[in-house]
C-alpha cells in the first residue's frame, strides 16, 4: 500500500511563503494532479514529497511511513522531473536499465523490463542510441520509460510531456494513463495543463498562490468549482460571472432575470454559468453579442452582460448577429452562486 499524506506542509524561501500549510491525503494506486498556473507551488510541492526540498514545516508520509527527514532513494519513489535528466552518455537501453542496475537485477529481468517499458513509450526502435543523440520529445519518453521500468509504488512526474508535439502529447496521455492504472502505482503529477489534468487524474488538485484552493474529481472541479478562482481557472473559455443583487422572496436579480438563489445576507453576490449551459431563447439574460467565432460543432459568441463579457457557447446554427440583443436562458442545475468577499462557493 503506498498512500501519500501531505499534512500541514509548508515551505518558506526567505521571506517568500511558497506554500502555506497544504494538506493533501493521496490514495494507494491514485493519480493526483497538481494543478496550478507557473509560479503557485506545484514543483516545490513535488520537490517536498520526493526528499529534493525539506519542508519549513509539516510532514510527508508514504506508505505509513514518515519520510520527510528520509533522502531521496529512500522514499520508494520513482521521477520524472522537466529537465527529464538523462544521461547523454549512455545508450536508451542502460538510461532506462539504470535504476535497475543499482537494484543488482539479473540481466534477464533487466532486458524484460527494459524491452517493455520502450515498447509502451514507443521508443524501442531508439534502444541503441546514445541519449546526447534524440531529440527533447524522446529524451523525455526515455525519462518516463526509466521511472516506469522501477516499477516503484510511487511516482512523480513534473510536466512530463511538455516537450512533446501537440500529437504525440494527446497519444502519451492515453498510453501515461492506461499504463499508471495497470501497475497499480500511486502518481502524482504537476501540470498547468488544465485538459491533461481533467483526462489523467483521479482527483485534481487546484493549486493557487501556495495553497490548494480544491481536490476532487475533475468533474467536481468543473462542474462544482469551491471558489471562484477554480471556475475562472478551468474552462476554456473559463465560467462566466456576473452580479447578483437581492430581489424579493430570497431570489436574486442577475442581468434582468429573477432567479432563485441561496439564503445570505448579503446585498450583492455573485452569479455564475459556464458558457456551455446557456440556451438563446425568449428568456434569459440580457446580452448584447460582440463578436462571434465560428468554432465547427459550436459557434463561441462573447457578449456584454452587465457591463461584463460573457462568453456563450451557443449551436452553430443559431443565427446570432453581431449588435443584436439576446436573452440567454441559464440551465437552472447547472448555475452556481459565489460570494464576492471570501470568493468561496454559497
Ligand atoms: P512552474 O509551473 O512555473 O514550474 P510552479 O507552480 O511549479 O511553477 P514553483 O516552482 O513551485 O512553482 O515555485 C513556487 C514559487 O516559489 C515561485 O514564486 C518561485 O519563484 C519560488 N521558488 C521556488 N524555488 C525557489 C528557491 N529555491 N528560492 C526562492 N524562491 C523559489
Amino acid at each position: 500500500m503506498a498512500e501519500i499524506a501531505i499534512k500541514g506542509v509548508a515551505k518558506r524561501f526567505g521571506g517568500f511563503t511558497a506554500l502555506h500549510q497544504v494538506d493533501l491525503p493521496i490514495a494507494d494506486q491514485e493519480f493526483m494532479v497538481l494543478l496550478g498556473a507557473s509560479g503557485c507551488g506545484k514543483t516545490t510541492l513535488l520537490r517536498i514529497v520526493a526528499g529534493l526540498e525539506t519542508p519549513s514545516q509539516g510532514e510527508v508520509w508514504i506508505g505509513g511511513r514518515r519520510v520527510d527527514h528520509l533522502p531521496p532513494r529512500e522514499r520508494g519513489i520513482a521521477m520524472v522531473f522537466q529537465n527529464y535528466a538523462v544521461f547523454p552518455h549512455l545508450t536508451v537501453f542502460e538510461n532506462i536499465a539504470f535504476g535497475l542496475r543499482m537494484k543488482k537485477l539479473p540481466q534477464a529481468d533487466v532486458e524484460c523490463r527494459v524491452n517493455r517499458t520502450a515498447e509502451l513509450m514507443h521508443i524501442e526502435q531508439l534502444l541503441k542510441r546514445y541519449s546526447g543523440q534524440l531529440s527533447g520529445g524522446q529524451r523525455q519518453r526515455v525519462a518516463v520509460a526509466r521511472a516506469l521500468a522501477m516499477e516503484p509504488d510511487v511516482i512523480l512526474m513534473d510536466e512530463p510531456l511538455s516537450n512533446l508535439d501537440a500529437l504525440l502529447r494527446l497519444e502519451m496521455r492515453a498510453e501515461l494513463k492506461g499504463v499508471l492504472a495497470a501497475s497499480k502505482t500511486t502518481t502524482i503529477y504537476v501540470t498547468h495543463d488544465q485538459v491533461e489534468a481533467m483526462s489523467l487524474a483521479d482527483r485534481i488538485a487546484v493549486m493557487h498562490q501556495g495553497r490548494i484552493v480544491q481536490a476532487a474529481s475533475p468533474v467536481e472541479v468543473y462542474r462544482n468549482p469551491a471558489a471562484r478562482f477554480v471556475g475562472s481557472f478551468i474552462g476554456n473559455p473559463p465560467m462566466n460571472f456576473i452580479p447578483a443583487t437581492k430581489a424579493a422572496n430570497g431570489s436574486w436579480s442577475v442581468a434582468g432575470l429573477t432567479l432563485p438563489g441561496p439564503k445570505s445576507d448579503k446585498q450583492r453576490i455573485e452569479f455564475a454559468i459556464r458558457p456551455e449551459d446557456v440556451d438563446a431563447g425568449s428568456e434569459g439574460l440580457h446580452a448584447t453579442v460582440r463578436v462571434i467565432e465560428p468554432l465547427g460543432p459550436h459557434t463561441l459568441v462573447t457578449c456584454d452582460v452587465e457591463g461584463g463579457l460573457f462568453r456563450a457557447i451557443l449551436e452553430s446554427n443559431a443565427g446570432v448577429k453581431v449588435g443584436e440583443q439576446l436573452r440567454l436562458a441559464p440551465k437552472p442545475d447547472r448555475i452556481r452562486w459565489f460570494d464576492p468577499e471570501t470568493t468561496n462557493a454559497l
